[in-house]
């Protein structure tokens, strides 16, 4: 039997099920949870939808967004656990991960190039252009109706995934599912107008923050972009208001990776922190020529080809300087 018909037999089989997808989730975390989940409940199951973190503002408009938690409250007796848009397990965050752990059949469905494998089962596909084109596979194989709900939803995964069809992983598919979910009832004007909609002032500030905080390697092709606590502190805002920003540093003539290091909040007050300090993520965006996956997997992150993560404990000069000396070798 096909691996495809295999987890269908399994999801069949089982009453409850844990849909989670990664932490400080983007447009195709939230939208392919949400349309798996509608999948789930049309089978006729319970289903749990998890993430880990708060909905950003600009998909809080997604239809059934509300049936989205951020605590699993001791539950952790699933029978199936759909794991989306995660290349690693660690992804769901710390209190998912021995909930997914514990689940006798736990599913990956995932596009990143550097996905680890793991789990049960695998629907695994780095030409995917999202993992919503996955999601979208696996409910026309189960023969279940999209409604516009759904349809929204995996719209929205594969819009803001492509970066509005302009990345480089805007393949035929990406065309092709969107007709058919517009053709169901999503609308584009309505994803467009909310994913790109008004921003608060404290994220224009912030936007100014990081524009001049940018840094060029002396070769120039490597842009360097760093948000600090105390940014996000004086202009009132949150990480998922940094979306999109790095995108500034990558656009600058001749630049072939762009980094953007970001602080973490970390819990303590500002005076007990050593200034520097702290937990970073860091994120990559290649112009095409350079693989940013593999510089993230070796710091224990991932992703793609032209866009990948990590997040590292250190202080901000040391990941500042490990940036830089990879700027030689571009
Ligand atoms: P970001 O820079 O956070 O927008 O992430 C770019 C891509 O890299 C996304 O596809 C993420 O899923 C992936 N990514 C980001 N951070 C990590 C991480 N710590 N581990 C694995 N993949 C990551
Ligand atoms: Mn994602
Ligand atoms: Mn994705």
């Amino acid at each position: 039997m096909k691996q495809t018909d295999q987890i269908i037999a399994r999801l069949k089989a089982s009453d409850h099920v844990l849909i989670a997808s990664h932490k400080n989730p983007d447009g195709d975390a939230i939208g392919s949870l949400l349309a798996a989940g509608i999948s789930m409940t049309a089978m006729g199951k319970r289903a749990t939808l998890y993430n880990e973190s708060p909905i950003p503002a600009v998909y809080r408009f997604l239809p059934r967004v509300e049936t989205i938690v951020s605590r699993l409250d001791g539950r952790d007796d699933f029978d199936a656990a759909l794991v989306l848009d995660c290349g690693q397990i660690d992804r769901v965050g710390a209190a998912a991960l021995p909930v997914v752990g514990k689940t006798p059949v736990v599913v990956n469905i995932d596009h990143h190039a550097t996905n680890t494998g793991f789990g049960d089962f695998q629907l695994v596909d780095p030409e995917a252009c999202a993992t919503a084109e996955i999601i979208y596979r696996l409910v026309n194989r189960m023969d279940i109706a999209i409604d516009a709900d759904m349809a929204t939803a995996l719209y929205t995964g594969i819009f803001t995934d492509t970066g509005s069809f302009r990345f480089a992983n805007t393949n035929q598919a990406a065309f092709a599912v969107c007709d058919q979910m517009v053709a169901r009832g999503a609308d584009p004007y309505t994803v467009a107008k909310h994913v790109y909609g008004t921003y608060s002032l404290g994220r224009i500030k912030l936007l100014n923050r990081a524009l001049d905080s940018i840094e060029i390697s002396d070769n120039g092709r490597l842009s360097l972009m760093t948000l600090t606590r105390e940014m996000f502190d004086e202009t009132g805002t949150q990480p998922e208001d940094v979306d999109g920003m790095i995108n500034y540093a990558r656009r600058i003539r001749n630049i072939k990776v762009a980094v953007l290091i970001q602080e973490h909040s970390n819990g303590r007050a500002p005076g007990a922190r050593v200034k520097g300090q702290g937990r970073f993520h860091v994120s990559l965006r290649s112009d095409g020529a350079v693989d940013v996956s593999r510089i993230a997997s070796l710091f224990g992150g991932g992703g793609h080809r032209n866009a990948a993560g990590f997040t590292v404990q250190t202080d901000i000069t040391d990941i500042k300087n490990g940036m830089m000396e990879l700027a030689n070798g571009l």
